[in-house]
């Protein structure tokens, strides 16, 4: 609906025009730990970014080269993300470490306004997003709650760097900073690997799927039984069904949409059944 895309879009500009204060007030306050943030909330634009346009090209109709469609095509922005901000943490890693060993005092009336502006701004969208009700919404709200926590840290430290001399402070602020860069990368790639490499996904479990299957009298049993996810949300079942007796094929026809519906109940968009008969089923109940 409207109001979604207008919440994404809103957050994409808020953070890629922060993301370009943060280098210009970095460099002035000759803060890293500012600097660090400026590369957090770049990476955060180039995921919304990135988020929405993949999203308008899932919406694509599947071609003769792309036979399953664009939904995976997701899974590129998240690689890109992954590496553009895995360089910028060496980048900022080295930076800091040189920082811890020859520390230099920052300018932190600059920081402490920074990280105000900081609280501030985020703190708004964070309100205005708590309503949202997507599931995409919810993610970026409560990546909000981050970034707020991210400057509160900001704001404390050099708060106490500006009343004693502890320069220390910002570098270490930075490195915190990066290690929660780098554990979103994990994180992001851990679920992206998990799709290519055909996992179950996260919202339903083989389990749910043999028990729906056990409701239908009709079924006898089932095997080869493959459940895969093409980007996350779109579910992807495969299995051979044996049959109690043999159905004629309106029937059979009636029980695999009944069976189908079921099996959208619990995030199953995509289901290939072949029926199979007690006593010359396929033999195929090989486990991969
Ligand atoms: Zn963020
Ligand atoms: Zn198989
Ligand atoms: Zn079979």
């Amino acid at each position: 609906d409207h109001g979604h895309g207008d919440n994404l879009a809103l957050a994409f500009w808020m953070n890629a025009a922060f993301a370009v204060i943060e280098v210009i007030g970095g460099l002035y306050t000759n803060s890293v730990a500012i600097l660090s943030d400026a590369l957090h909330d770049f990476g955060d634009s180039l995921a919304l970014g990135s988020a929405w346009f993949f999203e308008r090209k899932s919406k694509q109709r599947r071609s003769e080269t792309y036979t399953y469609g664009y939904k995976r095509f997701s899974l590129v922005g998240a690689l890109i993300n992954a590496v553009v901000l895995s360089v910028g943490s060496v980048f900022i890693l080295i930076e800091a470490f040189e920082r811890l060993l020859k520390p230099l005092q920052p300018q932190t009336t600059g920081m402490i306004f920074l990280a105000l502006l900081g609280i501030t701004v985020n703190g708004a969208a964070l309100l205005r997003l708590k309503s949202g009700k997507s599931i995409s919404e919810k993610v970026i709200s409560l990546h909000f709650v981050e970034d707020v926590l991210g400057w509160v840290a900001v704001l404390v430290g050099s708060i106490i760097m500006k009343f004693t001399y502890a320069p220390f402070i910002d570098p270490l602020l930075s490195v915190f900073i990066a290690v929660f860069i780098v554990s979103n990368i994990y994180k992001n790639m851990k679920g992206a690997f998990q799709i290519i490499l055909q996992g179950v996904p996260h919202n339903v479990s083989e389990d749910q799927v043999k028990s729906e299957l056990r409701k239908f009298a009709e079924v006898e049993s089932f095997h080869d039984l493959h459940l895969w996810t093409m980007d996350g949300n779109y579910n992807i079942l495969t299995t051979h069904i044996v049959l109690q007796s043999p159905l004629e094929i309106v029937a059979l026809e009636r029980l695999k949409s009944k069976i189908k519906a079921n099996l959208k109940k619990i995030n199953i968009e995509h289901a290939t059944i072949e029926f199979e008969v007690k006593g010359l089923d396929c033999g195929d109940a090989h486990e991969h």
